[in-house]
């Protein structure tokens, strides 16, 4: 088997930009495009490119497309939708009433960081919604989180790390049954590729997207924002997106962004149930064939369906990922933004995961376009590579 050949398994990470969406944003860009605010032909022609990108991913969540704003990606859209919500709930209690958010143990960087500069930034309480020992956010526990202060509640859809899909639907019961003025957030950035967002998202308030997970380009991203809620934008300057977010759009961005959505629902049903067969294979074949692997998450618990976490056994991760990319396979630690860092994952230690396991846990995130044969090189090769490092005979 050649070296040369990469094994790519860490699509949570990122995903290659496919072809077709490669193709919409080229012929998006062979024509002269102006800036979508301007009146003359290539500015109108942006214009129409921009509405005509939103329409479709309005569409594509469920919504109206005024919900929708253009941003440059998943952090951004984290970012305003904490800091946005929790800044326009400060300035309506005015008076100086506190006001506190809640988030899931298991955020991710981009909404935990967005309400920890909340705190400094607005005085706002944070705090944080336990998770099971699978990861699930225990949705019993919210009232004791919450109180007539708690204007947000941010839950993501699927965990980054884990793949972990939360009970949003449960989440947002329970928090309509506290408070008919609190909002919900879900980040569903990781979800987006395999799940009906329009079915899954449609009660939440906001709800972050990015293309570049779902075989779009980087640097795109979206918010949805339901007409009732109140957002302050974080960018100001020439207005744009209702004055949400300043700054001119991404116009080849957003067409790319909105063509990679439509296919990944045409494609929905047909990929997860593949991929997810993918996964199970190769999840089987791992447990079989490396002693001391343990599914981080159980069996009985939803996931997307390419996401596999799986522990080591006395394997120090960095150095597993290393070697496995010696030998082409690209797979990651967890969280994208810590990949390259040792700190322990605080997804993992919320789980209760024991930081000797949490040393040698991996993440495989396999896409819409990981073959059997790829999976089949991942299985020849983490077993021998695992025996190299734990200098097994
Ligand atoms: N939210 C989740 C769940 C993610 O997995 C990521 C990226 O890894 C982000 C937000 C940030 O998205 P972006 O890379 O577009 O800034």
């Amino acid at each position: 088997m050649s070296e040369g050949v990469t094994t790519y398994l860490d699509h949570g990470a990122t995903t290659p930009l496919r072809s077709e969406v490669a193709d919409a944003m080229a012929e998006a860009r062979s024509v002269p495009l102006g800036n979508p605010t301007g009146s003359h032909r290539p500015a109108q022609r942006a214009r129409r490119l921009l509405e005509e990108s939103r329409d479709e991913v309005a569409a594509a969540l469920g919504r109206e497309p005024g919900d929708i704003i253009f941003t440059s990606g998943g952090t951004e859209s984290a970012n305003l939708a904490v800091m946005g919500t929790l800044a326009a709930a400060a300035s309506a209690r005015a008076g100086g009433g506190a006001i506190s958010v809640v988030s899931s143990a298991v955020e991710h960087p981009a909404v935990r960081e967005s309400c920890r500069a909340a705190a400094h930034t607005l005085q706002v309480r944070w705090r944080e919604l336990a998770v099971d020992h699978n990861g699930v956010v225990d949705v019993e526990s919210l009232a004791a989180q919450f109180d007539d202060t708690t204007a947000l509640v941010a839950v993501m859809l699927a965990n980054n790390e884990t793949g972990v899909v939360q009970p949003l639907g449960t989440v947002i019961a329970a928090v309509r049954a506290l408070s008919a003025t609190a909002r919900v957030f879900t980040d569903a950035v990781q979800a987006a590729t395999f799940m009906d967002l329009a079915a899954s998202t449609a009660d939440a308030d906001l709800v972050a997207l990015s293309a570049h997970k779902v075989g779009g380009p980087v640097g795109v991203g979206v918010l949805a924002v339901g007409a009732s809620t109140d957002i302050v934008a974080q960018h100001v300057g020439g207005g744009q997106e209702r004055e949400r977010r300043s700054g001119t759009q991404d116009v080849v961005g957003a067409v790319g962004l909105a063509t990679a959505l439509r296919l990944t629902a045409a494609e929905r049903h047909a990929a997860s149930c593949r991929v997810a067969a993918l996964r199970d294979r190769l999840a089987e074949g791992l447990l079989r064939s490396v002693p001391g692997t343990v599914r981080t998450v159980s069996r009985e618990v939803a996931t997307l369906p390419g996401h596999l976490h799986l522990c080591f056994d006395g394997i120090e991760r960095e150095e597993l990922l290393l070697a496995l990319s010696e030998r082409g396979i690209c797979a990651s630690g967890g969280s994208s933004c810590a990949s390259g860092a040792l700190e322990p994952s605080y997804v993992l230690a919320a789980m209760g995961v024991a930081d000797t396991s949490a040393r040698g846990a991996l993440r495989f995130t396999l896409g819409h376009d990981t073959s059997d044969a790829e999976i089949g090189r991942a299985l020849a090769i983490v077993p021998e590579v695992i025996a190299a490092l734990r200098h097994e005979p």
